[in-house]
């Protein structure tokens, strides 16, 4: 079977090895003559797996031990309500850095719980930047400050973590740059992924929280949309996503096996540099993101008019490239070259810009 190379956004590419070992193990998972899909959630085949998944994390990010590491269902879109239901009390207010569409769904949700207040916006810019912190309107009594840390639409990406002192939680939604490059976990109250741009498919929704920050959830909170219920239980509470766990489990593997995020984000770093070096060439292709807030997982970039742009997302299908097609808030093009995304379909992508700016520039 051939490969293509997919730069679709999400969900996404998935390492080719996943892939093989899934597949090998759909029908006769480790020769007990049924899949892993077919498992209870409560055997020990799966519980094998959640534990795998969860000390893969772990070890991957370097999680503190006064953390849990959960894994919940209703994508991060879910978690754009739960956050402001837990934490967010009526008469409080929690402050927001505005980067995009999928800040702004955060921002729209905690609004139905209490007060927010926009810390920072690049709105006015079409979202071609992070704000720089010395810009920011901050509150010290807020009851958390929420960042998205990469811009999926924009490829616009924190370059460091805010400082934030004074106690207040730091909430950031990584659906799109978890396990991509080292974080300090201990300077978040909460991070929350999506599994479907870096890892794994869709369907479970990685949760890291500050274990301590889950006891300030309000008596009126459902079971199932409280952090501690999850927490208590160990992401077992109700069935879980097993197949999606499973495919996690085996993307984190792979990460490990790849040499970890040091490996990983050098490889992801040199992969972005490759693409924007050709950008910064010249001025037949342009950056949507300012040069100081540029994303390592998602390029995205103009060619001179909207045909040509039409017609490099044609050719590149034709030469195996699929998912070059920007979003349709900013247009152009992007390519979102995660984790699993090899440095062949970079180079790829790489030689094809060149040749289509010789042959159409
Ligand atoms: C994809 C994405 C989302 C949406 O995730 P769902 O799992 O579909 O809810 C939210 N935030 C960011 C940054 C994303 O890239």
């Amino acid at each position: 079977m051939s490969r293509i190379f997919n730069f679709n956004a999400g969900p996404a590419t998935l390492p080719t090895a996943v892939m093989n070992e899934a597949a090998a193990g759909f029908a006769d998972y480790n020769g007990l003559g049924y899949g892993i899909l077919e498992a209870s959630h409560r055997s020990p085949e799966f519980q094998e797996v959640i534990d795998t998944a969860e000390q893969n994390i772990r070890t991957i990010l370097s999680v503190p031990d006064d953390y849990a590491v959960l894994f919940l269902q209703g994508g991060a879109s879910m978690q754009f309500a739960m956050i402001p239901m837990n934490f967010l009390p009526a008469a409080g207010a929690a402050d927001f850095v505005d980067t995009g569409v999928w800040s702004k769904k955060a921002i729209k949700e905690a609004k139905l719980f209490g007060a927010v207040s926009i810390a920072a916006s690049s709105g006015e810019s079409n979202y071609d930047r992070i704000p720089a912190v010395s810009e920011w309107t901050r509150n010290d009594d807020a009851a958390y400050l929420h960042i998205t840390s990469n811009n999926t639409i924009y490829g616009t990406q924190f370059q460091h973590t805010p400082d934030v002192a004074g106690g207040v939680p730091l909430m950031a939604d990584m659906s799109s740059d978890i396990m991509s490059r080292a974080i300090d976990v201990s300077t978040y109250g909460l991070i929350y992924a999506g599994a479907q741009k870096n890892l794994g498919p869709s369907g479970v929704t990685l949760v890291i929280i500050r274990k301590d920050l889950a006891e300030r959830s309000p008596e009126s909170v459902p079971s199932m949309l409280k952090y501690a219920t999850h927490i208590s239980s160990n992401s077992l509470f109700n069935t879980p996503p097993t197949f999606a766990i499973y495919m996690l489990m085996l993307t984190s593997r792979w990460v490990l096996n790849e040499g970890g995020l040091p490996a990983i984000e050098a490889r992801n770093r040199k992969k972005a540099r490759r693409l924007y070096d050709i950008i910064d060439a010249d001025d037949y292709y342009s950056g949507h993101a300012s040069p100081g807030s540029r994303s390592i997982m998602n390029v995205c970039f103009r060619l001179p008019t909207p045909e040509l742009e039409q017609s490099f997302i044609t050719t590149a299908n034709a030469r195996g490239m699929i998912g070059l097609k920007g979003h349709r808030s900013i247009g152009g093009c992007r390519a979102s070259i995660y984790n699993a995304m090899p440095e062949a379909g970079v180079e790829c992508l790489a030689d094809f810009m060149v040749d289509f700016r010789r042959k159409n520039g």
